[in-house]
């Protein structure tokens, strides 16, 4: 049932009785090291939240990834609407990425936190990513990542920065290049960080107060080499070592859910959620533009292959464990490094003689194509009448793709882009999203194998990705107790939350209210029309702030 009311202007706090909110972000976390965890009794807050609760899984948004999934949970709405695919966006247009990165300037559309304060409602949102630069809000926000820093636009209000101190912001810059105890190091001065900012906010007047907790992401992306076998970069001897610490780090995760459980009060909610969950890097790559150059659909420029193509070829051949080791322990930084970076240097695209292209999703094991369509790309050459004809060739050939070396079928699904979002922002979406097997990620190639072993060197740096299946988890005096849901999505979560704190949902929000957390009895769901104007999307940070946010997303393995 669905009753219609006006939304009350923001200068008339109390037309609704406001329940009180927390909502505890974990970047990434997984049930799939939350479970065991809780089933052997080392995650007591977790476990109490399942038995006292609602849980399940939450579907992260397409694709998973930080960018996109946060601003999602923050407007309600689909990338196309709110114009974020990733934290640098591809430019079809250009045929190569966009210059800027995704930031809180960047994506179009309200956030909870305007919608509540519009409301009368009190917010404090607390390195929540993708809020950098701070903007003013009825609370207080503390930006999340990637900040350029400890700068003054990273708080709102802005003498929140002296009140805080070292509790403030804090990002490492190059986290790859550390050892295993520095990253451990480094994760753990985050969280104690973290606890001490929640214990200086949690207790201010407030009605939604959103934490989110970045580490179980670099956890899962550069540790999960220790506890799963499946990644190349598994070795036994550092498994001994270090097999214990993505469970150390849940058990950090479980404390500090307790700081804020421990808070909650009878009338109050909480609900736990994750992005996105996590998994390995795949250890074998489809090069996409190989098939499309077979299928004729693409011309690479002719020139000669330089002795690094060579030597990026010949690494993805698939090397014996012995071998792997070897490189391991002699590759040097710089050349891990290079290897990386060659992923431009290998697009060396003829596009006047292409009709369809590879476009980097950068969130194995998704890919993107995009067709080169006249009047839309430079040198775009496929009619507008030809275009969905070719477009679903493509679709219909990519799902028969097999690997030549197993015989295994490499696509799991393919999406036309409106199969997967709506609005202004779509072109910025690759035509065809491909979603292929757990064990295939992009590959970079326009000639060679079409497909490979992932260099080693690439997956050494970053053996961890990420996976749709992000966690839910939900208690409050109308949230049912002891009850699992399915089919939950990241996308409905503000809805729920706004209707868990008793007030409307903005009709113009993608996603729905996850009635079935809450006991029969609970009032129906009620809806509004709220326009808000936010500023305007075009607002972009200096070119100084850019190059560090750049530098940090690099240092973490994200672009
Ligand atoms: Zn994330």
């Amino acid at each position: 049932m669905t009753s219609d009311v006006a939304a009350p202007a923001a200068d008339a706090p109390g037309d609704y009785p406001l329940r009180k909110t927390y909502v505890v972000g974990f970047d990434g976390a997984t049930w799939r090291f939350l479970r065991p965890l809780i089933d052997r009794g080392e995650a007591p807050n977790f476990a109490r939240l399942m038995a006292e609760g609602a849980h399940g899984e939450l579907r992260s948004t397409i694709p998973f990834q930080s960018a996109a999934a946060w601003v999602t949970f923050m407007t309600g709405k689909n990338s196309g609407r709110h114009g974020v695919y990733m934290f640098q966006d591809y430019d079809a247009l250009s045929y190569s990425y966009v210059g800027r990165t995704a930031n809180s300037r960047y994506f179009s559309g309200q956030t909870i936190f305007d919608i509540v304060s519009q409301m009368g409602g009190r917010v404090g949102a607390l390195r929540v990513p993708m809020t950098y630069p701070a903007w003013p809000v009825n609370g207080f926000l503390v930006s999340g990542f990637p900040t350029p820093g400890d700068t003054p636009e990273s708080f709102y209000p802005a003498d929140l920065r002296s009140e805080l101190g070292s509790s403030g912001i804090y990002d490492e810059s190059d986290f790859r290049t550390l050892s295993t105890e520095q990253q451990v190091a480094s994760l753990d001065a985050q969280m104690d960080r973290m606890s001490d900012l929640v214990g200086a906010l949690i207790g201010r007047e407030c009605d939604l107060f959103t934490v989110v907790h970045r580490v179980p992401d670099p956890v899962h992306h550069f540790f999960i080499k220790f506890v799963d076998q499946r990644t190349p970069a598994y070795d036994a001897e550092e498994a001994q070592r270090w097999g214990d610490v993505v469970d150390r780090f849940y058990r950090k995760m479980d404390e500090a859910l307790g700081d804020v459980l421990d808070r909650l009060g009878d009338d109050e909610t909480l609900f736990v959620i994750s992005d996105h969950g996590g998994a390995i890097t795949p250890p074998r790559q489809l090069n996409l533009n190989v098939w499309l150059a077979k299928q004729g659909l693409l011309t690479v420029k002719p020139r000669a292959k330089s002795a690094r193509e060579r030597l990026y070829a010949l690494n993805q051949r698939l090397m014996p464990a012995r071998v792997r080791a070897l490189l391991r322990r002699r590759a040097p930084r710089a050349v891990q490094g290079e290897l990386r970076g060659m992923w431009k240097g290998l697009q060396e695209i003829d596009f006047g003689r292409t009709q369809a292209y590879h476009f980097p999703m950068k969130c194995p094991p998704l890919a993107g194509i995009v067709i080169n369509l006249r009047g839309r790309q430079p040198e775009g050459l496929v009619s507008p009448e030809n275009y969905e004809t070719l477009r679903s060739e493509i679709m219909r050939d990519l799902q028969h793709l097999r690997d030549p070396r197993t015989g295994d079928m490499i696509v799991d699904a393919v999406f036309r882009r409106e199969d997967l979002y709506h609005g202004e922002f779509m072109e910025r979406a690759p035509d065809i999203v491909v979603w292929c097997h757990g064990m295939y990620k992009e590959g970079p190639l326009a000639q060679g194998p079409l497909v490979g072993e992932v260099p080693f060197d690439e997956i050494l740096q970053v053996p961890g990705s990420h996976d749709e299946k992000g966690i839910l988890l939900a208690k409050g005096p109308a949230i049912a107790a002891n009850r699992t849901v399915e089919g939950a999505s990241l996308i409905d979560m503000p809805p729920t939350i706004l209707h868990a704190m008793g007030l409307p949902v903005p009709r113009d929000m993608d996603g729905r209210v996850l009635t079935e957390l809450f006991t029969e009895g609970t009032p129906a769901v009620e809806t509004a029309d709220v326009t808000l104007e936010r500023r305007s999307a075009d607002n972009f940070l200096s070119e100084d702030e850019e190059q560090q946010i750049k530098e940090k997303l690099k240092g973490w393995g994200y672009l």
